[in-house]
């Protein structure tokens, strides 16, 4: 019986894997890796190492949940390193922890290696400073693309305009409309500033910079289109301030 490591490849820039899990790529005799995973960290994977795409990107799904779990359980019994390598860090809305614990149950050795998140990398790279002692003492990481009733009551964006004053919102791009319709209920300035990142990290990094009452129609009219962060609250007004001092994709 081998071990099962979820590793984070972290945002998609090679120089922000880290060491440890660059090590297990390296050594590994399998790999199942998502669609998110840039191909300069798939560079990093064992040659002899088997490589297995269970990408799924909304709406395309390469391989099921449950499939890729019994892949990983079934991987686990014939080959000593297997590595789930996941986009950003597995435990932030990347399933990691559904399947770390379907591997526990069916009594298989497994260790997480986190990864840096995608709402904090492409913030940075984006030159904005998630936290900032003038404009924000707190933040929220959610997800704009909820599963709703399935496992969770839906996300409380209510709460979250309320209670927060950096919102970061992953998968959000298609549900912007929505998102933006009840922040703006709950009492944000349709003024509030929002920064939307794709593909944060790598050398095809986009940005587009708004205000929640604009971002919608500026959405439409540039085609802007996932994967991307959006960032909203006075922290994104950093952006132009730190525009010079940027850090650069390695
Ligand atoms: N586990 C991942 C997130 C998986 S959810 C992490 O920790 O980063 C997938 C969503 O993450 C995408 O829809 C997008 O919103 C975001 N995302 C992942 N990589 C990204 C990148 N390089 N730039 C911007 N957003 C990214």
């Amino acid at each position: 019986m081998g071990k099962v490591y979820l590793v984070g490849a972290g945002p998609g820039d090679p120089g922000l894997m880290t060491l440890k899990g660059k090590g297990l790529l390296q050594c590994a005799d399998v790999v199942i890796y998502d669609a998110l995973v840039s191909p300069a960290i798939l560079e990093m994977i064992n040659p002899q190492a088997e490589q297995i795409n269970a990408g799924k990107r909304m709406g395309r799904h390469s391989l099921l949940q449950e499939e890729t779990s019994q892949l990983l359980i079934e991987k686990a019994q014939d080959h000593a390193i297997v590595v789930r390598l996941k986009g950003g860090d597995p435990f932030i809305f990347g399933r990691g922890g559904e399947e770390m614990a379907e591997l526990v149950e069916a009594g298989i050795a497994v260790e997480v290696v986190p990864g840096i998140t995608a709402g904090i990398a492409a913030a940075t790279y984006a030159g904005i400073p998630l936290t900032h002692r003038l404009y924000s003492s707190s933040v929220t990481f959610v997800t704009g693309h909820e599963s709703a009733g399935k496992y969770r009551p839906a996300v409380n964006w209510q709460a979250i305009a309320q209670g927060s004053e950096t919102i970061v919102i992953y998968m959000g791009i298609h549900n912007l409309p929505y998102i933006v319709e009840q922040l703006t209920l709950a009492g944000l300035s349709v003024e509030t500033a929002i920064a939307l990142v794709r593909w944060g990290t790598r050398p095809e990094q986009e940005e587009l910079i708004g205000e929640l009452g604009t971002i919608v129609e500026q959405v439409e009219e540039t085609g802007f289109s996932a994967p991307a962060i959006a960032v909203i609250g006075a922290v994104v007004k950093m952006h132009s301030i730190l525009a010079g001092c940027r850090p650069v994709s390695s």
